[in-house]
């Protein structure tokens, strides 16, 4: 009678353990394995089918669960409920916590607690000394305080195109399209922004100051180096109260944009608080020049870009002192709709 292929290595080994004694034991571990594995191999064969279903079953759950998550369905768009934003929001904070986790962690580990806590303050300080008021830029700005900003379009003929440079959506889950390109021009000395929003800017300033207000421009334009050590100075501030490195970072996420996420990166944004008012503080909107800026900024196409109760969708907390501009078009109808910029493009673009 034929012998099957587990009586040939049985039988081998028997022989093979008869002659040598020492082979005993690893011939029982080799047939052990080796059995363990055939029936193993031999229970999936005998159920392949079925197993083949419950792959293809799996395997379309995944990725149709995947193709409709909140944010990046068609239908839902930019904005949805409450949880699932904050979902998607706490998720992308620890992916880009994770990645840069690897970059930042070593060179924040190098530097000593005590030149962290004075380099931040300094970085404080730095950002205090840029402040200039209408009249301190108009030294520098003649042309552009010459120059007519354009027409508005009539209600009828609003048309808004996603390609628009004043429209483009930066934020964490939109960083700056690595395509993006703009002019910088120059609003006083070395503070700058995307020139084309110079000549409306000095409108604002000049309508605030008829009105009594003098509004005061900071930090306009960032490198991306600069919004880099603003977020990781931050996050040692945080570290140094004995946050972890990834509470450290989501804190940080909360009031400083992710660097590569920053509308002060592309030149958009400016930080404006007053000549009374100068700290960049909640307590700027109940001055006289933040309800002017939270009326009339609109009007020359600048939007509150972070409102308050709107923080679920922009995961910034409020800022009353950041401006972003949109052109005059989209910034009347934010302002007028009480939507913010995410909640702008999934409704009109
Ligand atoms: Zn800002």
């Amino acid at each position: 009678m034929k012998k099957t292929f587990r009586e040939k290595v049985m039988h081998k080994c028997a022989k093979l353990t008869s002659k040598h004694t020492f082979f005993k034991y690893p011939c029982l571990v080799y047939m052990t394995l080796l059995f363990g594995i055939m029936s193993i191999g031999r229970y999936f064969a005998s159920n392949g089918r079925r197993y083949v279903g419950i792959a293809f079953t799996l395997l379309f759950f995944m990725s149709s669960c995947s193709f409709s998550f909140a944010v990046f369905s068609g239908q839902a768009g930019f904005v949805n409920t409450q949880e699932a934003y904050n979902a998607i929001v706490v998720d992308s904070d620890v992916a880009l916590a994770v990645e840069k986790e690897v970059a930042s962690s070593k060179e924040l580990a190098l530097e000593g607690t005590a030149e962290t806590v004075k380099e931040y303050e300094d970085v404080e300080d730095i950002i205090n000394a840029d402040a200039y008021t209408l009249d301190d830029i108009l030294e520098d700005t003649a042309d552009y305080a010459l120059e007519d900003s354009g027409t508005v379009q009539t209600e009828e003929e609003l048309v808004f195109d996603s390609s628009d440079w004043r429209l483009v959506l930066v934020n964490k889950q939109h960083p700056i399209p690595e395509d993006y390109s703009f002019s910088l021009g120059v609003i006083k000395g070395s503070m700058l922004c995307d020139e084309r929003i110079i000549a409306d800017l000095l409108s604002m300033m000049q309508a605030a100051k008829a009105d009594g207000i003098n509004l005061v421009i900071r930090s306009p334009y960032r490198t991306d180096d600069r919004q880099e050590s603003n977020f990781n100075q931050r996050i040692r501030e945080y570290m140094r109260q004995g946050c972890s490195y990834m509470e450290a970072y989501k804190a940080s996420s909360r009031v400083i944009t992710i660097p590569g996420s920053s509308e002060h990166q592309i030149g958009l944004a400016l930080d404006i608080t007053s000549d009374t008012y100068i700290p960049l503080e909640e307590g700027f909107a109940e001055t006289d020049a933040g309800k002017w800026l939270a009326r009339h900024s609109c009007e020359y196409g600048f939007i509150l870009r972070y409102p308050e109760g709107k923080e679920y969708i922009t995961s910034i907390e409020y800022e009353p002192w950041h401006f972003r501009y949109v052109g005059k078009e989209a910034a009347t109808i934010m302002s007028q709709e009480n939507i913010c910029l995410e909640e702008f493009w999934d409704e009109y673009l």
